[in-house]
């Protein structure tokens, strides 16, 4: 199989995948710098050769493509090294999350076409986290602080001066000890004590200067309950769940490169099992925001129409959309995996969207801008069934009939009353090709009082359908076209960007990203369609031929089918060798 690669693209790929640029056409794939490491591992024996990673989102939002890009890495390289892959719920801020995000997670992972491998929950080892902490405390290497948290702020220094040590910084051991079980047992109020650990407040690295592991909260946690009144801060909890997991690559994203001396930290003090945390750089794409938090405040503020509203960078808002599993995959193995920060042309998504969806959307004719025309020497009773092509791609996809009467509906654009410079298709005295049927020509045009064009009359020529004599005959152009009397009519949601500038974050000050907001994302039209889309489904995809890819929405009723526009049939992409 070809890939094909955009060129502006290119250089970026070339960053990502390492060595010899082969890569992309699919043979000669070279390997990227994580799945060195992990071969390297693998022939070392490390780990008894094992490879075990794990996807470990919070729930507290829906998953976006930056997550898939994750996914696809973490199940990929487990699928690819015959390994394991963990879905695990990072559940330690009781207050942002929730049960529906993690069915939406698991949803939307199983969509992608992944199976994990065990089902975990950060919550699950809140005991296990308990006594670490414990064992730090006994160590010597942590303790409780009375101060707040902006107070520990304060005194934590700038990179230039170090930080202040705490006065409760040496507490003995039986105090902390003491004073944590009542932590635990609910005896204080939420932010009066946290459990620090006790490294450096003078590192050059501020998250080693005694960062706090476990904090007051009395909140009710969506698995549970109320059993807990202290939760542990990220950092205690992530790489221990790695360790009790026995991960072999925790594969994160760069902000964690800071993190990492933390988490070899704990790995070592609590002498647990060790998983090796290993960096790639996140995934942007280009017109869209990438983080929970603003795709929240979207959904909040009603901004869109929800999660899965198919402009949201969602993993459901792009299945929404009509993005298949495969063109997302696809998607994430070209863009390869990066080890600097780099943003992502979204044509290139698209352009990886078509691909797939050329393959297996099935063609039907609709007109999205309709006007009239009348054959005025076709018979007024007559109805011809037309043999159409289901997929030119896939001889398997068939044939079907499509009605062919005296009044259709084309394109409004497919006619110009005075036509430009190099426009072949429809105007007075010209003729062009109705597909999959005749050669008409162009003999006038009805307008209404207002001079708007009301009907196109034209008049065929019999000779020109397929099997007939001049079945052969050439003429420039060829339109698409809508029986009037049979056409379903239907609501074609079209979609634009979501925002108007490359960069959304780039805001006049006093602004925020959601003023760079592109007010006409969103156009609603009726739509005439053959009748043949009367059986699609919710989620089918389809091409309306010559006008782009288009998928059946949810809110669609027995009575009205709704299609969005999935993406349009060309992209700006050339594509290259
Ligand atoms: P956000 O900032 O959007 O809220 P997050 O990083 O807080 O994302 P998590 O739920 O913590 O979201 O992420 C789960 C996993 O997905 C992590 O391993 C994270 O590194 C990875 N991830 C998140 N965003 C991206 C992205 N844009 N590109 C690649 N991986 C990502
Ligand atoms: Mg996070």
């Amino acid at each position: 199989m070809i890939i094909f690669v955009p060129l502006k693209q290119k250089q970026i790929m070339e960053d990502n995948n390492s060595a010899k640029n082969e890569s992309i056409s699919g043979e000669a794939k070279s390997l990227n710098f994580i799945e060195q490491i992990i071969e390297e591992d693998i022939s070392k024996g490390k780990n008894e050769s094992r490879v075990h990673t794990r996807f470990p989102p919070e729930p507290n939002g829906y998953l976006h493509i930056g997550h898939a890009k994750s996914i696809c890495l973490n199940f990929g390289l487990a699928k690819k090294y015959g390994g394991k892959c963990n879905l695990r719920f990072d559940d330690t801020n009781p207050t942002k999350e929730d049960v529906e995000y993690v069915d939406s997670i698991k949803e939307d992972v199983k969509w992608l076409g992944f199976n994990w491998d065990g089902e975990y929950y950060a919550s699950d080892y809140f005991e296990t986290l308990y006594g670490y902490a414990m064992k730090l405390i006994a160590k010597g290497k942590a303790y409780v602080c009375d101060m707040t948290q902006e107070e520990i702020g304060a005194n934590r220094g700038t990179i230039t001066k170090p930080g202040v040590e705490s006065p409760f910084r040496n507490r003995s051991i039986e105090e902390n000890t003491g004073l944590f079980r009542r932590m635990r047992n609910g005896e204080f109020a939420d932010g009066a004590k946290v459990l620090r650990a006790k490294i450096d407040m003078a590192s050059t690295n501020m998250l080693m200067r005694d960062p706090i592991l476990y904090r007051i909260l009395h909140a009710e946690h969506h698995r549970t309950g109320n059993d807990w009144c202290i939760y542990p801060m990220y950092d205690f909890a992530h790489g221990q769940c790695d360790s009790i997991e026995r991960i072999t690559h925790s594969i994160c994203t760069l902000e964690f490169e800071v993190h990492r001396p933390l988490y070899e930290w704990f790995i070592r003090e609590l002498e647990i099992y060790a998983p090796q945390q290993i960096e790639f750089a996140r995934l942007n794409v280009n017109y869209t925001v990438m983080s929970k938090r603003k795709l929240l405040q979207l959904v909040q503020e009603k901004l869109v129409s929800g999660w899965d509203d198919p402009r949201m960078p969602t993993i459901c808002g792009l299945r929404r959309r009509g993005y298949t599993p495969e063109a997302l995959q696809n998607f994430a193995e070209v863009i390869g995996v990066a080890k600097r920060d780099n943003v992502i042309d979204v044509s290139l998504l698209e352009y990886c969207l078509r691909e797939d969806l050329n393959k297996k959307a099935r063609r039907v004719m609709a007109v999205v801008n309709p006007v009239k025309l009348v054959l005025t020497n076709y018979p007024e009773d007559k109805t011809e069934e037309m043999d159409a092509v289901n997929n030119p791609e896939n001889p398997e996809a068939g044939m079907r009939k499509v009605p062919f009467t005296r009044e259709l509906f084309i394109e409004q654009e497919d006619f110009m009353e005075v036509p430009a410079h190099k426009y072949f298709r429809l105007y007075p005295g010209n003729e062009v090709r109705l597909k999959y049927a005749y050669i008409i020509r162009c003999e006038k045009v009805i307008k209404d009082e207002a001079g708007r064009i009301k009907e196109i009359h034209c008049t065929y020529d019999a000779n020109t359908r397929s099997g007939m004599p001049d079945s052969n005959r050439k003429v420039k152009a060829t339109i698409h076209w809508v029986s009037a009397a049979h056409a379903v009519e239907a609501e074609a949601r079209l979609y634009d960007k979501l925002f108007l500038k490359e960069n959304p974050e780039e805001v006049a000050e006093g602004e925020d990203f959601k003023s760079n907001l592109n007010p006409d994302s969103l156009r609603v039209k009726p739509c005439f369609a053959e009748p043949s889309v009367k059986n699609l489904k919710k989620g089918d995809k389809v091409q309306f031929e010559r006008v782009g890819y288009f998928c059946v929405d949810a809110d669609s009723t027995e009575n009205r089918i709704i299609f969005n526009r999935t993406v349009g049939l060309k992209g700006s992409w050339q594509p290259a060798k």
